[in-house]
Order: C-alpha cells, then sequence, then structure tokens
C-alpha cells in the first residue's frame, strides 16, 4: 500500500481521502503563490476569504441548501452544540428530545439546564439497539423543537425515516453521519455536525440553520459566541475562526462533488457496509448489536457475546494491523467505524480477518 497506511476504523477523527491529504501536503509550504501556509494566514486576507467562500459554496451545492438556511463554522466541537442548540432556539423553555443512545443522552443532559426537556421516546430498554417509532409522538403545541441524534455512533443506529414533528422544529446532529448521504436540509430547522468524524480535521462543527431561527432576543447573558447570530452576521469570522478546519473541509467538500455527490456516496457507502453486515449475518460466532433495519452505514458494533472473546478478537486485530476496533464499554465487543473515506478494500479487509479468526476459533 502506498505510504503504508493502515486502515483505520476509528469513530472519530477518522481516515480523509488520500487525495485530500496529497492535496494539502503539495500547498503546505506555500499555499498557490501565497507564499504562506493556510495555518499563517490572517482570516482576514483575500486569500483566505476566498477559501472559506469556496467551502461554503461547494458544501451548499453538495446538499443543495436552499437560499433562506445559513452555513456556520463553528470551534468547539459537537459539545459546544448540545448546550447553543437550546441557549437559542428555546424560546418558550421547552423541547422534546427523542433518547437513542449516547449522543442523545448527553444532548439531552446539556438542554436540561436551559429549560423544560420532555423525552417523548426512548430505546433504552433494549440498551439502545434500535430507533424507536416516531410517527405519533405526544409533542405539545409550545415545544420550541424536537431533537434527533440521526446517527448513533456509539451505538451504530441511524435513522432512515425522520420522526414526525407534527410541524414543530427538527433539530439534527449528524456528525457522525454528515454527507454519507442525500440529504433534503427543509425537512430540517438545524443541522449540525462536528467535522472529525466524517469531513477533517477536530475542533469545529458545521451549522446549517433556518434563518428565522436566528434570533436577537436571547438571554443578555449569553456569550457573544455562543449565539448563532453572531456567526451568521459575521459569515463566520467575528472572531479567528478555525482556518485549518475550513480549508481542509473545503478540500473534501470538493472532493465529494468531483466523485459525483452525496448519491455516488450513499452508493459507495451502502457496498462496503453491506460487506461487513453480509459477514455478520451469516457468522456463527460474531452478530450486529443493532437491528437489521436501523442499522447505520458508518458505525457496526459487533460482539461475540462472550467478553473474554471479544478481548482474544481485537487483540488480533492489533497484531493484524488493524487500528481502533474496540468497542465502546457501553456496548462491548467491537466497532468498525467505516466513514466515508475508509474504502471498501478497508472492509474486505476485515472481514477475511474476521472470517479466518472464526475458522480458528471454532
Ligand atoms: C463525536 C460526537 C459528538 C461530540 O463531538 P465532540 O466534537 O467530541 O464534542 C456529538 N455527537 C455525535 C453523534 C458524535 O459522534
Amino acid at each position: 500500500m502506498k505510504y503504508d497506511r493502515t486502515f483505520n476504523f476509528s469513530a472519530g477523527p477518522a481516515m480523509m481521502p488520500e487525495s485530500v491529504l496529497e492535496e494539502i501536503r503539495d500547498e503546505m509550504m506555500n499555499y498557490r503563490g501565497s507564499g504562506m501556509c493556510v495555518m499563517e494566514m490572517s482570516h482576514r486576507s483575500k486569500v483566505f476569504q476566498q477559501i472559506i467562500d469556496e467551502a461554503e459554496a461547494d458544501l451548499r451545492a453538495l446538499m443543495h441548501i436552499p437560499d433562506n438556511y445559513k452555513v456556520l463554522f463553528i470551534q468547539g466541537g459537537g459539545t459546544l452544540q448540545f448546550a447553543m442548540v437550546p441557549m437559542n432556539l428555546m424560546k418558550h423553555g421547552k423541547a422534546c428530545y427523542i433518547e437513542t443512545g449516547t449522543w442523545s443522552k448527553k444532548a439531552i443532559a446539556e438542554a436540561k439546564k436551559y429549560g423544560e426537556v420532555q423525552i417523548v421516546a426512548s430505546s433504552a430498554d433494549k440498551n439502545f439497539s434500535y430507533i424507536p417509532d416516531c410517527s405519533d409522538l405526544p409533542i405539545p403545541d409550545d415545544c420550541d423543537y424536537v431533537y434527533i441524534c440521526e446517527n448513533e455512533t456509539i451505538n451504530g443506529t441511524t435513522w432512515h425515516k425522520l420522526p414526525n414533528t407534527k410541524g414543530h422544529v427538527l433539530v439534527s446532529d449528524q456528525s457522525s453521519m454528515f454527507l454519507s448521504r442525500p440529504c433534503n436540509v427543509a425537512d430540517y430547522g438545524l443541522i449540525w455536525a462536528g467535522v472529525q468524524k466524517n469531513v477533517g480535521p477536530a475542533g469545529m462543527s458545521v451549522v446549517i440553520i433556518r434563518e428565522d431561527l436566528i434570533r436577537d432576543d436571547l438571554d443578555p447573558k449569553t456569550p457573544i459566541y455562543m449565539m448563532y447570530k453572531t456567526h451568521a452576521d459575521n459569515g463566520s469570522m467575528y472572531n479567528t475562526p478555525n482556518c485549518w478546519a475550513i480549508y481542509c473541509c473545503g478540500k473534501v467538500f470538493k472532493y465529494l462533488r468531483n466523485l459525483g455527490g452525496l448519491e455516488e456516496m450513499e452508493r459507495r457507502n451502502k457496498a462496503k457496509a453491506q460487506v461487513i453486515y453480509d459477514f455478520l449475518d451469516k457468522s456463527k460466532l460474531f452478530r450486529g448489536a443493532v437491528v437489521p433495519q436501523d442499522r447505520s452505514l458508518m458505525n457496526i458494533p459487533f460482539v461475540t457475546g462472550d467478553k473474554d472473546m471479544d478481548a482474544a478478537v481485537v487483540a488480533a486485530s492489533k497484531e493484524a494491523g488493524f487500528d481502533n476496533l474496540k468497542g465502546h464499554k457501553s456496548v462491548g465487543g467491537l466497532r468498525a467505524s467505516v466513514y466515508n473515506a475508509m474504502p471498501i478494500e478497508g472492509a474486505q479487509a476485515l472481514v477475511a480477518f474476521l472470517e479466518k479468526f472464526e475458522q480458528e476459533h471454532k
């Protein structure tokens, strides 16, 4: 393999497309005749303004983002959005959350600091191994928004059909599935994603927010950085943004456009995940941790049902040169994260390894 790179199955930060890393390498010492690296560049310079404008334009084209939505690049990662969402959107102090795993639980805990949180559906009864039926939820009329985590990174579930919010604003954490498949932005009031799972380097979230949800009547104690309005009014450059992450993400947006967009990305992601799920479904040693209809294309947790055997596979996988396959402690076993940049060869190599392990442990 070129560069002797490993198949990195990490849940995040995760793999990036090799051609993107090569471009970044080539522009490292002198970005397009500017005489400097993007890391060294003023965010007020013309050349950086072009980088951020192009990144936004490419993302808008990729996701077909309607004109009445703002695209914001905000530092602080995913966890900051757990607070920013309720701080900015809880106008009447009430929101509905759907509890599907570790990341929605964290969002719920944070939102409770700012208002009343109603958990209108949950899959806690079966260790978050499925997505609950959300076709007819008890949503109060004065609820400000309905919140979901669209792909639970740790538990391995994905929403294949969005909840019926009964006309209320839908907010979605897309961190671990952002740009993995087509998305109809108009179905949402706000989409946010920490970029280090499926797009670029850690330290930034992309927020896509419908303009009428950007308020200027927040609690006056709200830190200026925590107001979506600050970022919307200043083109994500009220203060120094994460220039490096914006630059790298912009390259990935362009890469995805050249590849054929999100339809093509979804086709590849389905084919790739299928390699692993087909194996799990016929294996006598391993089984997937999620009901088939709610399985994620990005994060695939699986177990043997025996802790010692799980530990033996993890150890053998390291020996065989695979990285980051140990499952999260709340699910146990193993987890293969196969984001956009993981090639299908990685999934095939993993299955070949698991087949061999199973043969040897009959
Ligand atoms: C990783 C992750 C987060 C948290 O992101 P940080 O940038 O580490 O704060 C939130 N939601 C989901 C779904 C994630 O996968």
